[in-house]
Parts: C-alpha cells; sequence; structure tokens
C-alpha cells in the first residue's frame, strides 16, 4: 500500500520542476514564432482594464462550459452614497443542456442556447430590449478581439461537429437570426413599430466572449484591487449521464511588452493560459503514472489536457477508482473482492472523494455507506485504506496545482517595473468549493513556495463568478464604446 501511495506523491523537488517546465511553455505560447509549438497557449483575451467602479447598466450574461448552462440578468445599480460602489443584483436561470445537443451538430448547439436566451428574455419581459450581451464560453480559442472568438477544439467532452475552427459570436448571431419573428413580439412591434426589430425575436448586442478564468478574475477584481489572477478546478458536468471531465485553467494579467502576439506594448492585458492541455508534448511523462495513462486512455479526448486530468474532480474519483481495483487485485483491499459497480468506469464520483475525506475516523459509517453504494461491504480497515487514497490523489492534484501557480505568481513577480508584494486569486470549480481540504492544501503549498519570491498569495473564492465576471467586462467594454461614439 505504501509502494501505491508512493506513485501519488510529488517532492518539493519534482514540483520546482514543472513549474519551470511549466515557465517555459509558457514563454513559448507568449511567443510569436514559438506560440504554434506551445501546449499552453497563451491566448491573449483582449481584457485590459479592470472594473473602475463607474459601470452601470443591465447585461446579458451566458455561461456554456462550466457546470450548467445559464442565462443571466446581472444589473449594475448604483450603490449607496457612503462607500459609492455600484451594486450588483442577478437573476439567472439554469437550462439543462440535452446530451443530443453537446454531442450533436454545432448549429443545434447555438440554437439551443439562442432558444434559452430567448425564453429568458421573455420570462423577464425583456424582449424588446436590446441588452448587451457577454458570452462566458469555457474551451480554448483563438481571439481577435473581445467579440472575436474561434474554437480552437472541445475540452471536457463537448465534441458537437462543425463549430471547431468557426467563430462563436457569428454562430450565436446566425442561430438567434434563424428564430425569425415571434409572435409575441410581433405584438410589441405594433406598438412601438421600430422596423429592425422585425429581422428576429430579440435584439441582443454581443459585446464579449469570455472564458471562465477571465470572468472569475474580474468579477472578483470588482471587490480587491490586488485581484490579477483567475483559476477553475473542476466544474462538474453533473447533467450528463456519459463519463465526462471536468476542466482546469488559469488567467492572469500579463504586460503587454510580453505578449508579442498583440502589437502593442502599452499596458497589461489578461491571458487566458489553457494550462490543461500542459504536458500534451510529453513534458509531464515522468510525473505521469498507470492510472493516469489508464484515465486517458479510456477518455473522450485521448492524448490532450493531461495536466487537466491530472487536477481536475471527475479525474480524481476516476483515479481513486482505479488505485482501489488495484489494490483489491493485489489483495489488499476489501478482502481481495471487489464488485462490478467497483469496475465500472466513472462509478466513483468526485464527490464521494470529498465526502469520504469528511468523514472522520469515528464517522466510518459514512464511508461504508458510500462504499455501499457501490456494492462493497468495508470493513474499518478497508475504510482506512480509501481514506488514505483519497487523501493522496486530491493531495497530488492540489500539489500539482500549485506548482501551476507558482509559475502564475513568478511570472507576475517577474515584471520589473512594478513590485507585487501580495496577490488574490479569484477561484471557482466544484472541488475548490467542496473538497474538505484542497483549496488549504493547494494555498498552503503556493505561499510555501513562493516564499523566495515574497509575495503572498491569497485565494478567494467567487460565487457566480464567471457570469457575473462576463457581464462586468462587458460593461467596462461599453462604457469604452460610449466614450468613443
Ligand atoms: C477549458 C478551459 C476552461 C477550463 C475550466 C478547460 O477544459 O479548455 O477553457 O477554462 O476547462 O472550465
Ligand atoms: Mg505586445
Amino acid at each position: 500500500i505504501k509502494l501505491t501511495l508512493d506513485d501519488l506523491h510529488l517532492s518539493n523537488e519534482q514540483l520546482t520542476k514543472i513549474m519551470k517546465k511549466m515557465i517555459k511553455e509558457m514563454h513559448k505560447g507568449l511567443g510569436k514564432d514559438t506560440h504554434d509549438d506551445a501546449t499552453v497557449k497563451m491566448i491573449p483575451s483582449y481584457v485590459k482594464s479592470l472594473p473602475d467602479g463607474t459601470e452601470r447598466g443591465s447585461f446579458l450574461a451566458l455561461d456554456l462550459g462550466g457546470t450548467n448552462f445559464r442565462v443571466l440578468l446581472v444589473k449594475i445599480k448604483e450603490g449607496d452614497k457612503l462607500d459609492g460602489k455600484p451594486k450588483i443584483e442577478m437573476d439567472s436561470q439554469i437550462y439543462r443542456m440535452p446530451e443530443d445537443v453537446i454531442v450533436g451538430e454545432g448549429e443545434k448547439l447555438f440554437d439551443h442556447i439562442a432558444m434559452c436566451m430567448a425564453d429568458f428574455l421573455k420570462r423577464l419581459d425583456l424582449l424588446d430590449q436590446r441588452l448587451p450581451v457577454g458570452f462566458t464560453f469555457s474551451f480554448p480559442c483563438q481571439q481577435d478581439g473581445l467579440d472575436q472568438a474561434t474554437l480552437i477544439t472541445w475540452t471536457k467532452g463537448f465534441s458537437a461537429p462543425g463549430v471547431v475552427g468557426k467563430n462563436i459570436v457569428k454562430m450565436l448571431k446566425d442561430a438567434i437570426d434563424r428564430r425569425g419573428v415571434s409572435l409575441e413580439l410581433t405584438s410589441c412591434l405594433t406598438i412601438y413599430g421600430q422596423t429592425f426589430k422585425m429581422m428576429h425575436d430579440m435584439d441582443v448586442d454581443i459585446i464579449a466572449v469570455v472564458n471562465d478564468t477571465v470572468g472569475t478574475m474580474t468579477s472578483c477584481a470588482f471587490d480587491d484591487q490586488e485581484c490579477m489572477v483567475g483559476l477553475i478546478v473542476g466544474n462538474n458536468l453533473v447533467y450528463l449521464t456519459t463519463f465526462l471531465c471536468t476542466g482546469s485553467n488559469a488567467c492572469y494579467m500579463e504586460k503587454m511588452s510580453n505578449i508579442e502576439r498583440v502589437d502593442s506594448d502599452k499596458g497589461e492585458m489578461c491571458v487566458n493560459m489553457e494550462w490543461g492541455a500542459f504536458g500534451d508534448d510529453g513534458a509531464l511523462s515522468e510525473y505521469r503514472n498507470e492510472y493516469d495513462a489508464h484515465v486517458d486512455e479510456n477518455s473522450l479526448n485521448c492524448g490532450k489536457q493531461l495536466y487537466e486530468k491530472m487536477i481536475s474532480g471527475m479525474y480524481m474519483g476516476e483515479i481513486v477508482r482505479l488505485v482501489l481495483v488495484k489494490l483489491t487485485d493485489d489483495g489488499l483491499l476489501f478482502g481481495g473482492k471487489g464488485s462490478d459497480a467497483l469496475r465500472t468506469r466513472g462509478s466513483f464520483q468526485t464527490s464521494y472523494v470529498s465526502q469520504i475525506e469528511s468523514a472522520i475516523p469515528s464517522g466510518m459509517t459514512a464511508v461504508q455507506n458510500i462504499l455501499a453504494t457501490l456494492d462493497i461491504g468495508a470493513m474499518r480497515h478497508d475504510c482506512e485504506i480509501v481514506i488514505q487514497v483519497c487523501r493522496a490523489v486530491s493531495r497530488r492534484a492540489a500539489h500539482l496545482c500549485a506548482a501551476g501557480q507558482w509559475s502564475v505568481v513568478v511570472s507576475i513577480a517577474l515584471h520589473p517595473e512594478q513590485e507585487v508584494l501580495r496577490m488574490t486569486c479569484g477561484v471557482d470549480g466544484t472541488v475548490y468549493k467542496k473538497h474538505p481540504t484542497f483549496s488549504d492544501i493547494m494555498s498552503e503549498k503556493v505561499n510555501e513556495l513562493c516564499a523566495g519570491a515574497d509575495v503572498a498569495v491569497n485565494f478567494a473564492l467567487s460565487y457566480d463568478g464567471s457570469g457575473k465576471g462576463a457581464a462586468l467586462i462587458t460593461a467596462v467594454a461599453q462604457r469604452a464604446i460610449n466614450a468613443e461614439q
């Protein structure tokens, strides 16, 4: 058992090597000539300025690629006179994404999104308003502007054909146009008599496409000036029945002069790292074990997103399951007798890992109950081993994530013009929120590793970050557009 658990341990020395490799990849991703070979794409997000508190208005946000598909209405209003900070009011609705929509024809996916938007606006009686839209689309996209995003590749089990290589904003606009005039709006047309509204049943203006990391960072920056990093650890895609994956990624504010692919050298821009693909060129091979290989081989995107697969939630559960199967086969666990359920891919949910690690020794029955759902009768001794395995797997994920964060901190701390002593990282994701120790282990490790760089890193949990962030980014952009006019 010790040998098996050792397989899942990473020393500080190893984490240092991983950090250095990540930094190398980040440089490649930022460089003009090296970019094409980089696994970490370092995508310019065109988010340059963070909210300054003067933004106002109503915005529609769409959030695809996280736990659920959500449509949100975000109102930024005048705050009370005392602290002057604007107030944010939100309403939102979750829409189920049927499986055939996620893996079916790309146009259908966008038709579905447009349908949800129309439904949402109708319920709020806003169909006749022209609302600015921020679209959180949490997949790697090449961006050529805030509202110009081309999907590079699907991740996390999405696979709708006909979207890779396409302009996401255009696909959404086309889907809205396909809807034509609806009856509800016809009646409102006769009242207002405006002809341009006859084009389609809702009139929206898509201002920004943002990654969830960027949205999370922005919404956190709204409350905390020191926030310059965004992190996502494993949003579960809970509505699906097939074995699906969860994501991990980070973004941070980088000096424009370091972003070679964007001409301007003035100021800063948020860079969506797409760090999940780190290791896809073999950089992590010495740290990957037989379980990682197995998880990857059985995934929908084999050979891709290797770093993500070592960190994110759904994979954590699956790695635990594989270790338990191995220990059972070696006769070290469950009296050498597993169950069909235990041998079924995806049966060990991420939430089990959280629940099991939350169970203190005297709460052994909690562990027994979880194992019973997998048709396993576990003795105290078995439970103790299962707890150890869960701890080892989640600890490794937290440490790997910490190594990535360390590279970000080092990159920011290297900016010569500015001395950064403290920074906040806005975080979202099921694993970070729900796992009992992941956040503490990661934050402790990051600060231990960063001690040499004299930077203190504070992690702030973000609620509704990606949607709220998209609205704030849209608000900032709209303010700039208005100022130009
Ligand atoms: C995607 C990223 C996203 C992350 C977290 C990854 O699979 O490539 O764009 O930020 O998941 O949702
Ligand atoms: Mg530049």
